[in-house]
């Protein structure tokens, strides 16, 4: 579903990304570790194209991300193809506040998808009743919670029918109460098959939800496992350090 080979990304004389080789299958779950500055935004935002890669390769559901053939209207059209192949959640969700939570999970769809708008209408009531939120659709996003915006973030990517999802600590900006409900959405779209990668803190959940755990440091995949193999026996001094650091 993802190959990554070879990725590099720099800003100026900083090395951002090394050279990152990763594959991932359909339906696996890979959550992303590793200290602040090691590179694990960069990957995720290189592989949406938000960020151009400095070399190297993606390829997202067999098409490729990063194509230096093209340009202009042709580009735009081609990014906006790639995109639609990835829902993204970041940190902070970052819904429309003058938009009902029902307008901001249909705009995508209707705009870019050109589904009708009672269709599109229909789909996002069905996920905003998977994750307990059907009662918020008039509602606006100052009404609701940070666990329920984000929940909602999530449902508005999903509303693209993405082939991977993307979380880059979709809840390191939340109150600690309110984290489990985000993480439980999460662990349903894993149990549902979606193919995720997911940069995140919270290690138990890691344990629990992900296929491979990857440990990045200074722009590189140091280390790739299983839960068991990445916490329970780390190979590299470095990985061996980062763990340690966060569990003291
Ligand atoms: P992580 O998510 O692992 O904390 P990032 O991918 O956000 O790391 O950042 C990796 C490095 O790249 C950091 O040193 C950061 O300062 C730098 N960086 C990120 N974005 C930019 C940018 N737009 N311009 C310059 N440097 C950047
Ligand atoms: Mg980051």
């Amino acid at each position: 579903m993802v190959k990554i080979n070879a990725l590099k990304k720099s800003y100026g004389q900083l090395e951002v990304l090394r050279s990152v080789n990763l594959d991932v299958n359909a339906g696996e779950v890979i959550v992303i570790i590793g200290p602040s500055g090691s590179g694990k935004s960069t990957l995720l935002r290189t592989m949406n194209h938000l960020e151009t890669p400095s070399g190297g390769t993606i390829i997202v559901n067999n098409t490729l991300v990063n194509d230096d053939n093209l340009s202009g209207k042709m580009l735009e059209h081609h990014l906006c193809k790639v995109r639609t192949n990835l829902g993204m959640v970041f940190q902070h969700f970052n819904l429309f506040p003058h938009m009902t939570i029902l307008e901001n999970i249909i705009e995508g769809p209707t705009i870019v998808l050109k589904q009708a708008r009672q269709e599109a209408t229909r789909r996002a009531i069905k996920l905003l009743e998977s994750v307990g939120l059907a009662d918020k659709q008039n509602a606006y996003p100052d009404m609701l919670s940070g666990g329920q915006k984000q929940r909602v973030a999530i449902v508005r990517a999903l509303a693209m029918n993405p082939a991977v999802m993307l979380f880059d600590e979709p809840t390191s900006a939340l109150d600690p109460e309110l984290v489990g409900e985000v993480l439980a959405v999460i662990e349903q779209l894993a149990r549902d098959g979606m193919t995720m990668l997911i940069v995140t803190h919270e290690m138990s959940f890691a344990q629990k939800v992900a296929d491979r755990v990857i440990f990045m440091d200074g722009g590189y995949i140091v280390e790739d496992g299983t839960p068991e193999q990445l916490f329970g026996n780390p190979q590299h001094q470095r990985t061996q350090q980062f763990l340690a650091s966060i569990h003291s």
